[in-house]
């Protein structure tokens, strides 16, 4: 696969001996790099993408899960070419019309969320629900699952991707750092717990509990990985019992089992949410709701102690909990993310019945084969895992994948026109239509019988 690939890309070569004198390892996030060299795209149109060598592919990857309408999807453009005329400014820096708008649509498909705040990332969505927790309950950790992502920050950047001599006991995981240059203090103050193993996570919650500001959770982990109900129902309950909130982590789920996400799937109310990537459409948008008694925890009461320097002496900035961005609720994104809702209510059921038939498909060609894969997932993102298991329900699970045979097929897969990132996962648009499937079969048919 890969000679090929480097027949097919030079042009990408080429670039990306430019790009590393640019940014260290040619790329602007370290996740964005994959052997020998990224793709470099060119144009995006629909479900299509197309590289500087004029190669076209059905994109998969979606910019992560992102672009839930394709590439430069019509009404979107011109709802955000229309903010930009009729409203004639990129930002405001005050409250505005749109930031009432999409927070109500918001409020109607998402109930438990009665206020909310605008950031500019699913990062920061995830670390305001985390400082609003700690806030309100005036605890200090939290905990999270082995094997989630809620953003780059050092709180929550533990045991993401953990070597299993490291990570220890699957019932009793440690707090593994994923990063260089992290402060230390969060291994011992995050808490990691086993996913869908409920009685090794009651038992260590029931540990730390006077200590536990929230647990954070990735509803269906990676996007692909669901919790399982009577899990959701428990780990509900138990943090009720315990007096420990509990975060939705919905930047990936929004928008892609149903309207209303994993909570309305489950039909679990959590505590707090963060909403990111489809919400926006492919703009850049996070969204932090809950309860209003937490959320108002941020209310700018003494907001301009900590400003003004006249009154600092007296002032107790801890009294506020602290939230800002110069770009937060930003128009033309919030144009957006109104319109994307609006097409998403129409387009969502189709985008749903097109996944289902493209993973049904998928499996029968390779059971033709005799070869084990499951198309993992709820909703419009699924992943390929070369596995005997019969079920993966969490990260040690995953382990067992064979992830050299799934390189190999995405490279192969690259060559033909099909594009996900290599080992990453399959997120479907509503541009993705029949002709992309037929497209795709026939590729993975094709590609099955070199494996
Ligand atoms: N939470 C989850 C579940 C995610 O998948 C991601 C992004 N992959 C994030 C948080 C962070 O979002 P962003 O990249 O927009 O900061």
């Amino acid at each position: 696969g890969i000679k090929r690939f480097a027949e097919k890309t030079p042009k990408s070569l080429e670039f990306y001996k430019e790009a590393i004198k640019v940014m260290p390892g040619g790329t602007t996030a370290n996740i964005k790099f994959f052997a020998p060299y990224p793709i470099i795209m060119e144009k995006g149109k629909g479900s299509r993408l197309y590289d500087l060598d004029g190669n076209e592919y059905i994109d998969y990857l979606l910019s992560y899960g992102a672009l839930i309408l394709g590439h430069g999807h019509p009404r979107v453009l011109q709802a955000v070419q229309e903010q930009l005329i009729d409203d004639g400014t990129y930002l405001f820096g005050t409250p505005h019309r749109l930031e009432v708008e999409m927070g109500r649509k918001i409020q109607q498909l998402y109930p438990s969320i009665e206020l909310l705040r605008y950031t500019n990332s699913g990062t920061e969505a995830t670390l305001l629900a985390i400082r609003l927790a700690c806030a309100y309950t005036g605890k200090n950790k939290i905990a999270k699952f082995e094997g989630h992502y809620h953003g780059g920050y050092d709180q929550v950047l533990v045991s993401v991707n953990p070597s299993l001599e490291e990570a220890g006991n699957p019932h009793q995981p440690k707090s593994v750092a994923e990063s260089k240059g992290m402060d230390h203090y969060h291994e011992e103050h995050t808490i990691i717990l086993p996913f869908n193993d409920l009685d090794a996570a009651s038992d260590i919650l029931r540990k730390w509990k006077d200590e536990l500001a929230a647990i954070i959770v990735e509803p269906i982990q990676g996007g692909f990985i669901p919790a399982e109900r009577s899990f959701m129902e428990g780990l509900r309950k138990l943090t009720e019992e315990l007096d420990i909130l509990l975060i939705f982590d919905e930047v990936k789920t929004c928008f892609r089992l149903g309207m209303g996400g994993a909570q309305e799937y489950y039909n679990i109310k959590p505590d707090l949410t963060a909403l990111g990537k489809a919400v926006g459409g492919g703009y850049p948008i996070g969204i932090t709701g809950g309860r209003k008694n937490v959320m108002e925890v941020s209310l700018p009461k003494a907001a301009s102690d900590v400003f003004d320097n006249s009154q600092s002496k007296n002032s107790k900035a801890r009294d506020v909990l602290f939230h800002s961005g110069t770009y937060n609720g930003h128009p033309s994104i919030l144009a957006a993310g109104i319109e994307t809702i609006a097409v998403l209510e129409e387009e969502i059921s189709r985008i749903n019945e097109t996944v289902e038939k493209l993973k049904t498909g998928i499996s029968k060609l390779f059971s033709q084969r005799g070869m084990a894969v499951q198309t993992l997932g709820l909703g419009s993102i699924f992943n390929l895992i070369f596995t005997e298991k019969d079920q993966i329900l969490n990260y040690r699970d995953l382990q067992s994948a064979d992830f050299e045979l799934r390189r190999e097929l995405d490279f192969q897969l690259i060559n033909e026109g099909i594009y996900t990132k290599p080992l990453n996962r399959y997120s479907i648009s509503s541009a993705h239509g029949q002709a992309e499937i037929d497209q795709t079969l026939d590729a993975f048919e094709k590609v099955i019988r070199k494996l």
